[in-house]
């Protein structure tokens, strides 16, 4: 039996299929990374698009955020995000906010009545846990967000402004684009290798380890390794279960990865998916 924080595939009771992460949901919270199963929306963005201005169908995908908040037991908070940027900003997120913070691509809180939410297709979700301070937060980390370190800066952050302490922290990694699949320029891995003394461990080829990169980032900061679950599952060559912008271009769905604390008596609403996947 392995000790190490693990990730499961689901379906949840209000038909989506989520990436779930047990050893989060055990610290009291409701954290989950949307697949493309159980929505409601047609053609490309079939069926659980949850972006906005994608040219999807908007009443498809508010039923489709309907549906995965209430899924993941979410149901009721408000849903704040970044607009994102591929950028290292992070805000703290309160329930009397914009529920869209401009040039912000990482968001935390300690208001039991937010949710915090990530729109990906291929970048990289992100969760943090700071039990001790009572925290939540989530990073949104492409190939940009990665090379400019938001995931460590995001624990950082819940240390300089809330006290937390990292050892106590835990975090999960989502899928996205994987080392299998995920090539980037000569000049992005010429970034990287200035950036990180560490970054051929994560590059093979020309291909990046987004999942590595951002674990090594969160251990960096001071998260112990042995806290930290990666759903280690690839955007691009998954097209069953997820969208992919490198796959599919500027016409695909968004994937959302939501957070929030759990209610009182509340419970996740979920069935293992048989025989799918298991990692
Ligand atoms: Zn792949």
């Amino acid at each position: 039996m392995s000790l190490a924080p693990s990730s499961e595939l689901c379906i949840t009771a209000e038909g989506p299929t989520v990436v779930a992460f047990p050893e989060l949901e055990a610290s009291g919270v409701c954290a989950a990374v949307s697949t493309r199963l159980g929505g409601v929306s047609e053609g490309p963005f079939a069926s659980l698009n949850l972006g906005r201005g994608v040219g999807d169908d908007p009443d498809r995908v508010a039923e489709n955020r309907r549906r995965l908040l209430a899924g993941v037991g979410l149901e009721g908070r408000r849903l704040v995000g970044g607009h994102q940027v591929h950028g290292d900003a992070i805000a703290r997120a309160t329930p009397d906010g914009p529920d869209e913070l401009p040039g912000v691509d990482a968001l935390y809180t300690t208001d039991t009545r937010v949710a915090l939410r990530v729109l990906v297709a291929d970048c990289t979700p992100v969760f943090v846990v700071a039990p001790d301070v009572g925290a939540v937060a989530a990073a949104h980390a492409g190939w940009r967000g990665t090379l400019a370190g938001v995931a460590g800066k995001l624990v950082r952050r819940l240390v300089t402004d809330l006290g937390a302490r990292p050892s106590a922290m835990r975090a999960a990694i989502g899928p996205a684009a994987g080392r299998c699949c995920y090539e980037v320029g000569d000049e992005v891995l010429a970034a990287y290798r200035a950036a990180y003394p560490w970054a051929d461990d994560h590059i093979a080829g020309r291909r990046l380890d987004l999942h590595g990169l951002n674990r090594r980032q969160l251990v960096e900061a001071g998260v112990p390794a042995e806290r930290i679950a990666v759903a280690d599952l690839c955007t691009i060559c998954h097209p069953e279960l997820f969208f992919s912008y490198r796959r599919d271009g500027r016409r695909s769905g968004r994937m959302l990865a939501v957070i929030g604390w759990a209610g009182e008596g509340e419970r996740r609403r979920m069935a293992n998916v048989p025989g799918r996947w298991a990692g």
